[in-house]
């Protein structure tokens, strides 16, 4: 790996005869915490579908981790997607623990790790509850641990704070400072640019499937259009 954790140069997608995504580079240095903005329908989710190898480019190239080819390193990675969804019935340390074995790690051990998980963010209480008698913030947090249960060195979150209140929000940032503290890269989109000024080194603004800025988020921000700021607000 040269220093990047994720590298794509011209992605693009069609959907029938529609360009989703319409020639996307980024670069997302090892380590750091990047920022995907933009607003609904920028093509943000299918750029991270491709980062993934989820959904194949129809042109473009991408690395992930240094490997071409994203099931190799499936294993040293996390996505928390967009579509929210646990099993209503599973506890949420079996929960978190099945998440891991997705990914590769034993269940006792994830089952041990969640335990510990979930005390150090305020949820020991939850271990044993079933996911549908949690409130929407506790199971969110829990698909959050879920996805980083198996350790992985970069974990990609699609849209990680909607429909949190602020104090559920202010866990999930927790979560993510802790990962970044260890040394995980974390890429994250949102369409609220309050988030990424919190958490980010570096941001992405995509619109209309293309990049429009990439750079520090200082400068994101003085760049923004004064109209778009306003459709970023939470
Ligand atoms: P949102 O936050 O609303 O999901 P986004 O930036 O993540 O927005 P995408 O979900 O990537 O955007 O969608 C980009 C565009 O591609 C949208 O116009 C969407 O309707 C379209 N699109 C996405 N997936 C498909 C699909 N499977 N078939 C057809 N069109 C699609």
């Amino acid at each position: 790996m040269n220093g990047h954790a994720i590298e794509a140069h011209g992605l693009v997608k069609d959907f029938g005869g529609f360009r989703a995504v319409d020639g996307i580079d980024l670069a997302v240095p090892a380590g750091s915490i990047f920022g995907v903005l933009g607003p609904n329908g920028a093509g943000k989710t299918t750029t991270l579908r491709m980062l993934l190898g989820i959904i194949d480019p129809d042109a473009g190239h991408r690395t992930l981790l240094g490997e071409a080819r994203p099931l190799k390193v499936a294993r040293q990675v996390g996505y928390l997607p967009e579509e929210r969804g646990l099993y209503p019935g599973m506890q949420a340390r079996e929960a978190i623990a099945f998440m891991g074995a997705l990914r590769g790690l034993p269940l006792k051990e994830g089952r041990a790790r969640a335990d510990q998980m979930l005390e150090a963010h305020g949820l020991g209480a939850a271990r044993r509850k079933p996911i549908r008698t949690l409130s929407k913030g506790m199971a969110q947090t829990v698909q959050l641990l879920g996805t980083l249960v198996h350790r992985p060195r970069l974990i990609v979150l699609d849209e990680p704070f909607s429909g949190l209140d602020a104090l559920n929000q202010e866990r999930l940032e927790a979560v993510i400072r802790a990962q970044a503290a260890d040394g995980v890269t974390i890429l994250f989109s949102t369409h609220v640019i309050a988030h990424a000024e919190r958490l980010c080194q570096r941001v992405a603004i995509i619109a209309g499937g293309r990049v429009r800025f990439e750079g520090g988020v200082e400068e994101a921000r003085a760049r923004l259009k004064p109209e778009v700021r306003l459709a970023t607000r939470a």
